[in-house]
């Protein structure tokens, strides 16, 4: 039988651990054979995960520092930031349009009685943060002691620290050679082991999934039908019609093209739900597969799983509305453009870890006055949505360092 390939072995993956966990979904998890099935895919699973983050550091620190080095020795560097903050910022913005536009002609929530949720928001506390507050905390997190930040896997602290060990290679030129050597080659030797933990990928995202939907509260889902759909599907608009168009008008690559070569690491993001874990599978496509060129993808795309989160900025604010309909409470057009910038603060802000956006998301209810305690609402049916948003997210990271590199051509 001739040997499949990884991609092959990923998608398989996919299928039996969705098909896995809905045949465990009505039985008991507690006992039995569903109990060890679950108990092991957790275990399986989680040390996937375990294995992503433990390279993850490495080789975010050494990408952008090299990156960085070899972008200011073509003196693009400069265009390079530009052209890939004007792509976040635009595709944020369209998502969230996107977003907003569905929660105004499907209107999810009008039907609902918020008293259906009474008891959950009352056995919810949450601590308020103001859009002022949170940039404030947002910018004094950017400059941390690098050991700190590399040993807490502080990814944007140490993305701006490799920043500047970039810049600062270049500027002393020659004299520390040697030292962007050696981080071109520590680079090299991690993007090695990377390799290695991909064979495990097949594995692993199957686990994630089987534990995922096994374990999943149904009920839930009942009642939130109609907002489920919505956020799903616009989601998967945004990331299977204007994402590929962008790419195409911009490049001329097929969205057939770039599936292919972006594949595993949209999976990867599907069943972690988190771009920062996500993060070595990424960079790996993107260099192997859709031919980036390390030192645009290796600034690209390690920016981007922190700052650039087209799924979540939609989610954010589609679900802002969402709570609006439900408390009957009308936005303004004011309010309405209130939600719009701190939903892009707030995907900007969250870290690429599951469920992150729902923390900042209590930061967008409250800029136009609606109780924070909704996200009760929210929490049970995340772990679901996350899995799609956080691949539209991971997506865009893939389709802007494409872009980046066309422009700069
Ligand atoms: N899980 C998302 C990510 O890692 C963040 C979020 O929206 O919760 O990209």
């Amino acid at each position: 039988m001739p040997k499949l390939s990884l991609n092959v072995r990923i998608a398989i993956g996919t299928v039996l651990g969705i098909i896995l966990g809905l045949l465990l979904q009505p039985l008991p998890k507690d006992v039995g054979f569903p109990s060890q099935i679950v108990f092991g895919s957790t275990l399986i699973g989680g040390l996937f995960i375990d294995l992503l983050k433990m390279l993850l550091v490495p080789l975010v620190f050494t990408s952008i520092a090299v990156g960085v080095a070899n972008l200011r020795a073509h003196s693009q560097i400069q265009q390079v930031w530009r052209y890939t903050l004007g792509f976040f910022v635009f595709s944020m913005a369209v998502a969230i349009l996107v977003g907003f536009s569905a929660a105004h002609i499907f209107e999810p929530g009008k039907n609902l009685n918020i008293s259906l949720f009474h008891s959950a928001m009352q056995q919810h506390a949450t601590t308020s943060i103001t859009p002022a507050a949170f940039a404030q905390s947002l910018v004094h997190g950017l400059f941390v002691n690098p050991f700190e930040a590399l040993a807490k896997a502080n990814v944007l602290a140490i993305v701006i620290y490799a920043l500047f060990i970039g810049i600062a290679l270049v500027a002393g030129g020659e004299r520390y050679r040697n030292i962007l050597q050696l981080l071109q080659e520590f680079q090299e030797l991690t993007l090695r082991m990377v390799s290695w933990v991909m064979h495990l990928a097949p594995l692993g995202i199957m686990a994630l999934l089987t534990k995922l939907l096994a374990t999943q509260d149904l009920a839930l889902l009942g009642v939130m039908l109609q907002f489920i759909a919505v956020i799903i599907g616009t989601t998967l608009f945004h990331g299977a019609v204007l994402l590929p168009l962008m790419l195409y008008l911009v490049t001329g690559m097929t969205p057939w093209h770039f599936w292919k070569g972006a594949r595993a690491a949209l999976l990867t993001a599907f069943a972690t739900s988190s771009s920062s874990a996500t993060l070595p599978v990424t960079l790996r496509c993107v260099e192997q597969h859709l031919h980036v060129k390390p030192e645009i993808a290796g600034f690209v795309i390690p920016l981007g799983a922190t700052l650039n989160m087209d799924g979540t900025s939609l989610y954010e604010a589609a679900a802002a509305l969402f709570i609006a309909n439900l408390t009957g409470v009308e936005l303004d057009l004011t309010q309405q453009f209130i939600v719009f910038l701190t939903a892009m603060l707030a995907a900007i802000g969250a870290p690429g870890i599951p469920s992150a956006g729902m923390v900042t998301m209590v930061m967008v209810l409250q800029s136009v006055g609606l109780p924070a305690e909704a996200i009760a609402i929210l929490l049970p049916i995340d772990r679901i949505l996350d899995t799609v948003r956080t691949s539209v997210n991971v997506e865009g990271d893939m389709v802007g360092s494409l872009i980046v590199q066309k422009l700069l051509r």
